[in-house]
């Protein structure tokens, strides 16, 4: 019995792995060229899990004309017969639970009581939040302009092209694609050719809940040939990316060039300020579950705590022995509290800056090591990492993307606030304090898109969630405002 098979695998999730997996283009299946495929494999023990057919420059093509030709009619629907088509969309999601949860834990390696807890039931919410948005918000102002009739008068911008990465594959599919779909915009996804999964089951339960041809499109392959492509398409009228900052960057310049309109949400190096009156066991829970949620390969999660002097050994001897307990193992156990790295390549990058870390002089308070769990001897797993020191290391400084923390400590506010600011990641800080003036005040001064007080990775749909400087730009997700931002304002005024 191979691994999986001891983890009891449904037959509806077995029956999707093993069909013929590649683009959706116009509600149909495509698959260019079956030679050439991503193999996507099962990050706990590197078996083969499924065979996805990448596509080409013309698949993205004919998507990018599907989705144009279907924007007519797609954008002229009543938002509430948009919703409709949604809610069966939220409805076929929860029909398929199970399946769909199993399917993004094996893909990315993540720990099925997460899948279970949170992905799944919070991308439903969102489908259903846009839903509701759509039918309630008007999207129209009127304006009160001396000597005139005015309005500011809002339509959806065309096909709108998404690229995502492979860290949270269904739930930023939705963030993404949902406000524009509910506000008549028509899609082009590129999924992370590392897992494409979640995305194309996704794609198939769109096509059953019978969304009309070409308003849904995906295509799979490589960022550098379909989403460079993509982004820089003549017939695309609005670009989301979410991603490193790195290739945040390229794809600003290609979408500047091309003025196409671009939001990006990009990567992150969250900092958790712990003053000496905080609840210690609260911090200390909060930021071990903050680096050992989806292995740390979270944009948003803090990985510089920064503690108030006279308290750091204290959390730190708190927050170690949670770190220490965390179960790790197989995703798809039921026991798991934190599955493997998602990929080789991301295991080398995270155990390569510990070693950069060590050899610029911090100190290993908790070393993250390779692990071989029963059943996954070929796994991508580590430990959970503490590291300390000062802020010059490269540990501190750079978005390691694993369940890896680097701690400093400070004397008063002003200096922790320094070490907050002291790099350009501005995506979600937190500060921890029984005394709330102070910790709003705090709060108030990050530069930071996202800022909680006395926990750390708070979503809920309604609260907007976005990065400043090096963290994004152009708008973000989860609220009204992300709903408008696939809405093009035009005004209209008559003299009177
Ligand atoms: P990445 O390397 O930037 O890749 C993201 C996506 O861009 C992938 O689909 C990738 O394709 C594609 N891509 C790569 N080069 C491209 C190019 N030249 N043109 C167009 N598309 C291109 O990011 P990642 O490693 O997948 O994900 C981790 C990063 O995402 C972290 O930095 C994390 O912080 C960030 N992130 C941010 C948020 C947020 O909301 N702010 C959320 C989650 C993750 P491939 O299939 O070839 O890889
Ligand atoms: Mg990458």
């Amino acid at each position: 019995m191979n691994t999986l098979e001891a983890m009891h695998l449904s037959e509806a999730s077995q029956a999707f792995l093993d069909s013929e997996l590649g683009s959706f283009v116009n509600n149909e299946w495509v698959r260019p060229d079956a030679e050439s495929v991503s193999v996507i494999q099962d990050p706990c023990t590197t078996e083969v899990i499924a065979r996805v057919a990448k596509g080409n420059q013309s698949t993205l093509n004919e998507a990018v004309e599907a989705a144009h030709l279907a924007f007519n009619d797609w954008s002229r629907l009543p938002a509430v017969e948009r919703a409709v088509y949604l809610h069966r969309l939220a409805d076929a999601l929860e029909r398929n639970f199970d399946t769909i949860a199993e399917i993004e834990s094996l893909d990315v390696g993540k720990a099925i009581v997460n899948t279970k807890g949170f992905d799944i039931p919070f991308g439903v919410d969102c489908i259903r939040y846009f839903a509701d948005l759509a039918t309630a918000l008007p999207a129209d102002t009127p304006l009160a302009i001396k000597n005139m009739e005015a309005k500011i008068h809002r339509v959806p911008y065309g096909v709108c092209g998404f690229v995502f990465p492979w860290n949270f594959p269904y739930n930023l599919l939705l963030w993404g694609i949902i406000p524009a779909l509910a506000a008549g915009n028509t899609v082009v996804i590129k999924p992370a050719e590392l897992t494409p999964l979640s995305t194309l089951f996704v794609a198939k339960l769109a096509q059953e809940a019978g969304f009309p041809k070409g308003v849904i499109n995906v295509v799979t392959g490589s960022g550098s040939v379909i989403g460079s492509a993509l982004c820089s398409h003549p017939k695309v009228k609005r670009m989301s990316f979410t991603g490193s900052s790195e290739v945040g960057k390229q794809i600003g310049e290609a979408c500047g060039r091309a003025l196409i309109p671009c939001k990006l949400e990009l990567g992150g190096k969250g900092a958790a300020i712990v003053f000496e009156d905080a609840d210690l066991d609260l911090a200390a829970e909060q930021l071990s579950a903050a680096i050992t949620f989806n292995t740390g390969q979270v944009c948003c999660t803090a990985t510089r705590w920064i503690v108030q002097e006279s308290v750091a050994d204290t959390f730190t001897e708190k927050v170690v022995a949670k770190l220490k307990a965390v179960k790790i193992g197989h995703g798809l156990a039921a026991d798991t509290g934190m599955g493997p790295m998602a990929s080789e390549k991301q295991l080398n990058t995270v155990i390569d800056y510990l070693e950069t870390g060590k050899a610029q002089g911090a100190k290993a308070i908790l070393d993250g090591e390779r692990l071989q769990p029963s059943g996954c001897e070929k796994g991508y797993f580590m430990s959970p990492s503490l590291l300390s020191g000062d802020s010059s290391n490269i540990c501190f400084k750079e978005e390691i993307f694993g369940p890896s923390a680097y701690l400093t400590t400070f004397k008063d506010e002003e200096e922790a606030l320094a070490q907050v600011h002291s790099i350009d990641y501005g995506l979600a800080n937190s500060v921890f304090s029984e005394d709330l003036d102070k910790a709003r005040r705090v709060a108030d001064r990050m530069i930071c898109g996202n800022n909680w007080i006395n926990a750390h990775n708070v979503f809920a749909y309604g609260l907007p969630y976005g990065g400043v400087n090096l963290s994004g730009l152009g708008g973000g997700v989860n609220s009204p405002e992300t709903y408008y931002d696939y809405l093009r304002p035009q005004t209209v005024a008559r003299p009177l």
